[in-house]
C-alpha cells in the first residue's frame, strides 16, 4: 500500500488506542493520509463524511473506531454479494464480524441476531433494505451501537450512477439514534455529489474529510478505437500477460463477444452482466476474486466494492457516460499501489450512440441536460491534448501539474489546424440540408467528401453536390476523427435514431471563418506507450527482488494459494502481495521478527507464523 502520505509512526503507543489497534489487529505501523484524524474524530463521537479515492484506506476509518468504542459498529453496505468476503477478511484478523442479508436462511439470521444481542459482535454489516423493516430497527434498539458507517455513500445520490432508493431512508438513523456517531464514506469526488450526500444523509454539520483523489500508480491512456478487440489484445499481450484485470463493455452482447474472443486467444476471461443468472454471476465473481490472473469482462454492473488489491488493468471498450463513472471504474485498478493501467478506446460511433441514448432517455429536459453535461466532460477528457490526470483531477476540483504517467504526458499529442477540414465537413452537412432537405449520418457525409460513388451516393445523386469530392486530402479514418472531435466540442450534433448530423449554434462561427479549430492527430495504431514488458506487472514487481528472494516470494505465493483454497477465501484475505514481498526480502528468522512486517497482526501471526518461519527455513530446491 503506497498511496497517501504516511503519518504518525505508532511505535510505543497505548495498545488499546487507535495506533495500538492498527498494529495489533491489522499489522500496520502507520496511518495513511487522514485516517488517524478521522478515526479520532469518530472515536470522540463526531459525525464524519469521508471522501477518499479507492484504495485510500476508508475501511479502517470505521473499523478501528468500532473496535474501540463500546458496542457494535453497524455498517450499511449495498454490496450483499461481497459481505461474506468482507466478514471473512475481518475474521481472519480476529475481529468479531457478521452480516445480515437476504442470502442467509432464517436459522443463520437468528444466530447472527443472537450474537449481536449478546454483545459478541464488533461489526455488523447490513444491506440498506434491512433498515426498512421495523423488526430490524427494533433489533438494533436492543443492543449498544458504537457507530453507523454508511459505505458507498454516493448511492444516496439520485443523479449518480449507483442510486439505491433504500439509501434515502438512512437520513432517519440520526433521529432514532441521535447520540450514535455516523460516518459516511465514498470514493465519488465531485463537489455536487458531495453536497448532495451531505444534505440527503443529514451530514451538513458533520466534519468533512476530503483526501486528494490522485491515484499516481494508475497510468491513464485513451485511444481512438479502430479495431477495439485487436487493440485490447495487444495491450493484454504486450503489457499485462498473466495479470488480473477488468474489461468494461456497454452491452451484454459485447461482454459475451469480448470474453469469448479473449478465451479464443488464450487469455482466461469470464463474463459478467445482468442477463446472466444470479448463480453464474456469483460464481464468476468468486473466481475472479479467488484465482490469479483472470480477466473479468463486464458491464458496469460489476465492480462496486470489489476490494481485490491486485487488479492490474481496467480497460473500457466503450465510452463511459461520465467522468465520475470512469474514475470509479478505473479506480478499481492498482489498489495495492503498484503500477496499473487504465485504458479506454473510443470512437465516433460511441459519441453518436451516447448522444442518442440521452435523447431517448426518460426524464425531463433538466435531466437530459445533466446527462449531456456529463458526456461533454467525458468527451473533453478524451480529446484533451493536456495531461489526462490534471484534467481528471481538475474535474474534481483539484489542481495538478502534468503527471508524467499518462499517454499525453508520455507522448504529447500532435495538433493540426483543422479549420478548413471542419468547414468542409460542416458545409457538406449544411448543403445536404439546404439544397436537398436531407440529413445523413457521418458515413454518408464522409463518402461525399471523399468523392465515393457508392450505391447510396448514386441513389441520392449526391455526386452533383458542390461539396462532392472536396475532402480527398484526408483518409476516411481522419475524417471520422474530425467528425468525432467536432461532435465532442459541440460544433456538430447528432439527432434522431439514425445518428444524423446537424449543425449547432456554434457551427456558424466555424463556417464563417471566425473560429480556428485545432484538432488532435489520430495516432497511428502502432504508437504505444513507451514501456512495453512481456511479463505483466505482477511478475515485474517480483523481479525487482533479488533472485533468492524472488524464489522465496514465489514459494510464499504457492503456500498462500493452497491456504486460500483450503479455507475458501481469496488469497489476499490471507496476505497481500506486498506483505509476502516484504517477508521474502527481509527473511525474518523468528516470530518476533515476523511480527514487525507490515500486514501481520496478532491473529495472523498466531495462525500462520510458524508455517511461514518453517517455509523460510526449508532448504530451497534448485
Ligand atoms: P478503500 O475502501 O478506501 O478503497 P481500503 O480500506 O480497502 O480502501 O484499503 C485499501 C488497501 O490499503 C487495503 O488493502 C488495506 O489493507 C490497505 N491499508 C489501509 N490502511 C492501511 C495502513 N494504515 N497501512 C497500510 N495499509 C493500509
Ligand atoms: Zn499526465
Amino acid at each position: 500500500m503506497t498511496t497517501g502520505a504516511v503519518t504518525s509512526p505508532t511505535a510505543g503507543q497505548d495498545p488499546g488506542g487507535a495506533a495500538g489497534v492498527l498494529r495489533r489487529v491489522f499489522g500496520y505501523d502507520s496511518f495513511l493520509g487522514a485516517q488517524q484524524e478521522v478515526i479520532e474524530h469518530v472515536i470522540g463521537g463526531g459525525d464524519a463524511l469521508v471522501l477518499m479515492p479507492t484504495g485510500g484506506g476508508k475501511s479502517l476509518c470505521y473499523q478501528i473506531p468500532a473496535l474501540i468504542r463500546p458496542g457494535t459498529g453497524v455498517v450499511i453496505s449495498p454490496l450483499i454479494a461481497l459481505m461474506q468476503d468482507q466478514v471473512d477478511a475481518l475474521r481472519a484478523l480476529g475481529v468479531r464480524a457478521g452480516f445480515l442479508n437476504s442470502t442467509q436462511d432464517a436459522g443463520q439470521r437468528r444466530a447472527m441476531e443472537a450474537d449481536f444481542l449478546a454483545g459478541d459482535l464488533d461489526l455488523l454489516y447490513l444491506a440498506p433494505e434491512r433498515l426498512r423493516a421495523e423488526s430490524t430497527l427494533r433489533l438494533l434498539d436492543r443492543a449498544a451501537i458504537s457507530l453507523f458507517a454508511i459505505d458507498e455513500a454516493h448511492c444516496v445520490s439520485q443523479w449518480g450512477h449507483d442510486f439505491r432508493p433504500d439509501y434515502l431512508a438512512l437520513s432517519a438513523l440520526h433521529e432514532r439514534w441521535p447520540s450514535v456517531p455516523r460516518i459516511a464514506l465514498t470514493a465519488t469526488a465531485t463537489r455536487a455529489t458531495r453536497a448532495e450526500i451531505a444534505s440527503r444523509l443529514n451530514l451538513e454539520s458533520a466534519r468533512h474529510f476530503v483526501a486528494s483523489f490522485d491515484r499516481p500508480n494508475i497510468r491513464y491512456r485513451i485511444e481512438p478505437k479502430a479495431e477495439p478487440l485487436r487493440q485490447l489484445l495487444t495491450l493484454l499481450r504486450n503489457e499485462h500477460q498473466g495479470d488480473a484485470g477488468i474489461v468494461y463493455c456497454l452491452s451484454r452482447a459485447s461482454v459475451e463477444k469480448t470474453a469469448a474472443f479473449l478465451e479464443r486467444n488464450g487469455i482466461p476471461a469470464l463474463p459478467y452482466h445482468a442477463g446472466l443468472d444470479g448463480r453464474t454471476r456469483t460464481a464468476n465473481q468468486a473466481r475472479f476474486l479467488r484465482e490469479d490472473g483472470l480477466v473479468m469482462v463486464a458491464t458496469i454492473a460489476f465492480g462496486m466494492g470489489i476490494d481485490k488489491p491486485d487488479v492490474r488493468f481496467v480497460a473500457h471498450l466503450d465510452l463511459p457516460k461520465s467522468v465520475e463513472g470512469y474514475y470509479q471504474e478505473t479506480g478499481r485498478a492498482g489498489r495495492d499501489g503498484l503500477p496499473a493501467t487504465a485504458w479506454l478506446g473510443y470512437g465516433l460511433a460511441d459519441v453518436v450512440l451516447q448522444r442518442r441514448l440521452i435523447d431517448a432517455s426518460e426524464g425531463d429536459l433538466a435531466h437530459r441536460r445533466r446527462l449531456s453535461a456529463h458526456l461533454d466532460a467525458m468527451l473533453a477528457l478524451c480529446e484533451t491534448v493536456e495531461c489526462r490526470r490534471a484534467q481528471l483531477l481538475g474535474y474534481f476540483g483539484e489542481a495538478a501539474e502534468p503527471c508524467g504517467n499518462c499517454d499525453t504526458c508520455l507522448s504529447p499529442a500532435q495538433t493540426w489546424d483543422g479549420t478548413v477540414a471542419a468547414q468542409k465537413l460542416l458545409s457538406a452537412v449544411l448543403r445536404l440540408h439546404r439544397e436537398r432537405h436531407q440529413r445523413f449520418g457521418a458515413g454518408q457525409v464522409i463518402d461525399i467528401l471523399l468523392g465515393r460513388k457508392t450505391p447510396k451516393v448514386i441513389e441520392h445523386d449526391h455526386a452533383s453536390l458542390s461539396v462532392f469530392g472536396i475532402g480527398e486530402e484526408l483518409t476516411e479514418k481522419e475524417w471520422r476523427g474530425v467528425a468525432r472531435q467536432l461532435l465532442a466540442r459541440g460544433l456538430l450534433a447528432v439527432q434522431g435514431d439514425y445518428g444524423t448530423l446537424v449543425l449547432t449554434e456554434d457551427s456558424g462561427s466555424v463556417l464563417a471563418g471566425q473560429r480556428q479549430v485545432l484538432l488532435r492527430h489520430e495516432p497511428a495504431p502502432a504508437a504505444r506507450a513507451a514501456r512495453v514488458s512481456r511479463t505483466g506487472r505482477a511478475a515485474e514487481a517480483a523481479a525487482e527482488l533479488p533472485a533468492a528472494a524472488a524464489g522465496v516470494f514465489e514459494r510464499l505465493r504457492t503456500w498462500r494459494a493452497a491456504a486460500a483454497k483450503e479455507q475458501g477465501v481469496p488469497a489476499y484475505v490471507i496476505f497481500h502481495d506486498a506483505t509476502l514481498r516484504q517477508i521474502a526480502a527481509e527473511s525474518p528468522a523468528s516470530l518476533a521478527e515476523l511480527a514487525r512486517i507490515s500486514g501481520i497482526g496478532e491473529a495472523k501471526l498466531a495462525r500462520y507464523g510458524e508455517q511461514i518461519i518453517e517455509l523460510l527455513a526449508e532448504p530451497q530446491a534448485g
